[in-house]
C-alpha cells in the first residue's frame, strides 16, 4: 500500500503531537510492509512568520497533491492583533474550503480506563462508541443572504440545504454505520423547520438503500438530552453543520479530554485529518500535550483513505492497551491516583508505539503459523 500524507503540523502544540502521530504511521508503514511518504508543509503563525501567509500556496498545492492531509493545530497569541483574515486561523479555515471536505468525522469514544476524566458517571458512559457525521459545507455557516446591518440592528444568516447536499452526506452516514452496529441517527428540528423537513425526508429516503441500517429520527433539542443521559443508544449521528457543531463537541466531554479527540473531513478533493484541539500555547514546548488526539487521528487516515481497517484497530487498541496500563498525560490524570503512571508527550507515544508493534508482530507470527 502507498500513501503520500502532507503533514502541517502548525503552531504550539501541533509539531510535538503530530511528530508522534506520524511515527505512529511510519511504524504501522514498516510492520506491515507499506510504503508511506510524508511531505511535510507550513501553516498557521509558523507560515506567516517564514511566508507572511497563513497558507503559502506551496503548502496548498503539496497537499492538492497528496492522498491526505494530516494537520497539527493553529493559533499564536501573538498574531491577535491582526485582522481575521490574516490570522493563523485562518490557514485552517482556507484549507478546509479548499479540500472540500462536506463530511466531518467525529468519533466519541468512552474509554474504560478513563471513566473517571468525564464528568459523566462511569455508568452512564460504559461502552459508548458512537461517531458523528456532520455536513459541513452547507447549513447556516454558508448560507446567503447573511449580513449585519448595524444602522437598524438587525442580522441575517440563511439556513439553506439543497437535496444533493444532503443525499450526499447522508449516504457516508449509512455506508459508516454499514460496518459499525447498524444505526443512524438523523438529527434535525423537523417540528420547526421547512429545512429540516426537507433534511429528514431526504434521509429517509436514502435509508432505502441501506435496508440493514436502521434509521431513527431525533430533534435536535431531545438529542441533547439524550446524548447526557443515554449514550450507548447512538452508533452512527448524522446532523446538519450548526447541530453537529454543537451536539460533537458536547459528546466531547464523554472521553473526557479535548486532547483525546480526534476528526477527519472526507469527501473532498483529499481528505484532512486534524485532532480537535487547538494550538494549546498554554501548554506548548512543555512536554504536557496529550498525543493520544493526533495518534487516534492517524489511525484515522488509515481507515478512511488508506483502508487499513486492521491496523487502524490495532492503533487503537494500542491507545486503549497504553491506558489500561495506567500511563497518563496530565490532563488525563487524576491526582496522584494509585496504578497511575504520568508520562510526557514523547514517553507516551513511545508507549503506543510499543504496543503497537508487538500486536502487529502477535498478528504477522499468526499469520505465519
Ligand atoms: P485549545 O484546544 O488549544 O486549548 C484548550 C485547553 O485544552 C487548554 O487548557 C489546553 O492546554 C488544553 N489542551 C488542548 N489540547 C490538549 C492536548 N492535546 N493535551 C493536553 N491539553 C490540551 O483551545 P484554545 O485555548 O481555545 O485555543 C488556543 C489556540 O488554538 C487559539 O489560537 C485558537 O484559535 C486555536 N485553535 C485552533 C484549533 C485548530 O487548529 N483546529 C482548534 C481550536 C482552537
Amino acid at each position: 500500500m502507498r500513501l503520500k500524507i502532507a503533514v502541517l503540523a502548525g503552531d504550539g502544540i501541533g509539531p510535538e503531537v503530530t511528530h508522534q502521530a506520524t511515527n505512529i504511521l511510519r511504524a504501522v508503514a514498516e510492520l506491515g510492509g507499506h510504503e508511506f511518504t510524508f511531505v511535510e508543509g507550513l501553516i498557521g503563525g509558523t507560515a506567516i512568520t517564514k511566508t507572511g501567509s497563513p497558507l503559502p500556496t506551496a503548502t496548498l498545492d503539496a497537499a492538492l497533491e497528496c492522498d491526505a492531509v494530516l494537520l497539527g493545530a493553529v493559533g499564536d497569541n501573538k498574531f491577535n492583533a491582526l485582522p481575521p483574515d490574516k490570522r493563523p486561523e485562518a490557514g485552517l479555515l482556507q484549507i478546509r474550503q479548499a479540500l472540500g471536505g462536506f463530511a466531518n468525522l467525529r468519533p466519541s469514544i468512552a474509554y474504560t480506563a478513563l471513566s473517571e476524566s468525564s464528568p459523566l458517571r462511569p455508568e452512564v458512559t460504559k461502552d459508548v462508541d458512537i461517531l458523528f457525521v456532520r455536513e459541513l459545507l452547507g447549513g447556516l455557516y454558508f448560507g446567503a443572504p447573511r449580513w449585519w446591518d448595524r444602522e437598524s440592528n438587525e442580522a441575517i444568516n440563511t439556513m439553506r440545504y439543497t437535496r444533493d447536499e444532503i443525499v450526499r452526506v447522508a449516504r457516508v452516514a449509512f455506508e459508516l454505520a454499514s460496518n459499525r452496529r447498524q444505526k443512524v441517527t438523523s438529527v434535525d428540528k423537523a417540528n420547526v423547520l421547512e429545512v429540516s423537513q426537507l433534511w429528514r425526508a431526504t434521509v429517509t429516503e436514502v435509508a432505502k438503500d441501506y435496508p440493514s441500517v436502521t434509521l431513527e429520527h431525533q430533534l435536535v433539542d431531545s438529542m441533547a438530552m439524550h446524548i447526557m443521559n443515554i449514550p450507548r443508544n447512538f452508533d452512527v449521528v448524522l446532523t446538519e453543520n450548526l447541530f453537529g457543531d454543537i451536539l460533537s463537541d458536547e459528546a466531547g466531554v464523554i472521553t473526557g479530554s479535548l486532547g483525546m479527540l480526534p476528526s477527519a473531513t472526507i469527501g473532498g478533493a483529499v481528505n484532512l485529518y486534524e485532532p480537535v484541539h487547538g494550538s494549546a500555547p498554554d501548554i506548548a514546548g512543555t512536554g504536557k500535550a496529550n498525543p493520544l488526539g493526533a495518534i487516534l487521528t492517524a489511525a484515522m487516515v488509515l481507515r478512511h483513505s488508506a483502508n487499513l481497517e486492521q491496523d487502524a484497530k490495532a492503533v487503537e487498541a494500542a491507545v486503549n492497551k497504553v491506558l489500561n496500563a495506567g500511563y497518563r498525560t496530565a490532563d488525563i490524570a487524576r491526582g496522584q491516583q494509585p496504578g497511575q503512571t504520568p508520562v510526557s508527550t514523547q514517553e507516551m507515544g513511545k508507549l503506543v508505539h510499543q504496543a503497537l508493534a508487538e500486536s502487529i508482530d502477535r498478528r504477522q507470527a499468526m499469520h505465519a503459523v
